[in-house]
């Protein structure tokens, strides 16, 4: 409710009249009143002339629900929003909401996540100090062994997202993370839940983007944030996740339609950090060393071994990392 009120009132740069608002809000005069009280109230600075009506001067910097969803653009990700000032997991909370009816493009957001996870049982910290932590909950058609291609979709949309924000090489290294100079400033956890006959019932894309924190500990010494690469503080997080949500809309309705990624191939390869590059495959199967070509249309890392053949290796059990370390 509050959120469309806002979306309408910002939706012009002059004034937006009560009659309009009462009228595309099916709201009543007083509802309309005392939404625009709350906004104020939350640091909405909303001027109101009784002739003409309400205008946004400004607004607050602050991730909230409210913000979000009067500013989204997209058709289904992101239209409803749960924040939360702190949480253990977004992937868990936007676990907790698979059942509810509409709950393909939920976005879990928070200021501050304690208990963020990696793959295979690591962690991924989350100090607090202005990064984003965010759970997309999707109801995807296809198949379980398709699912891991989300993945690749969600890295391609946040690199797009962040190649505007800095002037830093914005580079993905297959299949999760994305980096700004070759350090960690995005990582990606895309987990499934499987319903009784082994089909998807949901997917959920964890996302961590390290924007405003200054320091990283010693052990994590190939993280960093957007503050540290552009030696400025990001103030408009609120812009990142709408942008994701928007170029991850896009991408994810073409792997719809086409039910791979042919169409995203030569876009996800002008990131792909990996790409010609030497490359250590750290299969539990065997490790083995070789020459990264590049993805094919199932988000598959192509690589040349040293020992002969080429091999196609899917992210699900295997890490791939540089010969002489992270990238
Ligand atoms: P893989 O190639 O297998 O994905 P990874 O090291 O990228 O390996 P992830 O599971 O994607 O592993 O991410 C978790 C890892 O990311 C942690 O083990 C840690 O090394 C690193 N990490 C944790 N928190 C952060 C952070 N805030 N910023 C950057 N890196 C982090």
């Amino acid at each position: 409710m509050k959120a469309d009120v806002l979306r309408l009132i910002r939706s012009t740069k002059e004034y937006m009249s009560l009659m309009a608002l009462t009228e595309a809000c099916k709201m009543s005069e007083d509802e309309i009143y005392n939404a625009v009280t709350q906004l104020m109230n939350m640091g909405y600075d909303i001027e109101y002339e009784e002739d003409k009506g309400f205008h946004l001067n400004s607004y607050p910097e602050n991730i909230t629900a409210v913000e979000l969803m009067s500013r989204v653009k997209t058709e289904w990700a992101g239209k409803n929003v749960m924040y939360k000032k702190s949480t253990g997991s977004t992937n868990d909370d936007a676990k907790n909401l698979s059942g509810n009816k509409n709950a393909h493009g939920i976005l879990v957001v928070t200021d501050h996540q304690t208990s963020g996870k990696g793959r295979r049982g690591r962690a991924w910290e989350d100090n607090g100090q202005g990064n984003i932590a965010m759970s997309l909950l999707l109801k995807p058609k296809c198949n379980p062994d398709q699912a891991s291609r989300i993945t690749l979709i969600m890295a391609l949309a946040v690199a797009d997202v962040l190649s505007q924000l800095t002037e830093g090489e914005v580079k993905i290294k297959w299949p999760n993370d994305v980096l700004v100079n070759k350090k960690k400033v995005c990582g990606i956890l895309t987990e499934m839940g499987l319903d009784d006959k082994g089909n998807i019932d949901h997917v959920v894309v964890g996302v961590g983007i390290n924007v405003n924190q200054k320091y990283f500990p010693e052990e994590l010494n190939h993280a960093s944030s957007l503050y540290i690469e552009n030696d400025e503080v990001t103030s408009a997080r609120s812009d990142i996740i709408l942008g994701v949500m928007d170029y991850f809309e896009y991408y994810y309705g073409m792997f719809e339609e086409f039910g791979d990624l042919s169409h995203i191939v030569s876009m996800y390869e002008s990131y792909l950090i990996n790409k010609d590059e030497k490359v250590k495959v750290l299969d539990p199967k065997g490790e083995y060393t070789g020459t990264a070509t590049g993805i094919n249309d199932f988000g598959e890392l192509i690589v040349q071994k040293d020992d002969g053949g080429f091999a196609r290796v899917d992210s699900g059990e295997v890490s791939v990392r540089g010969v002489y370390g992270y990238v």
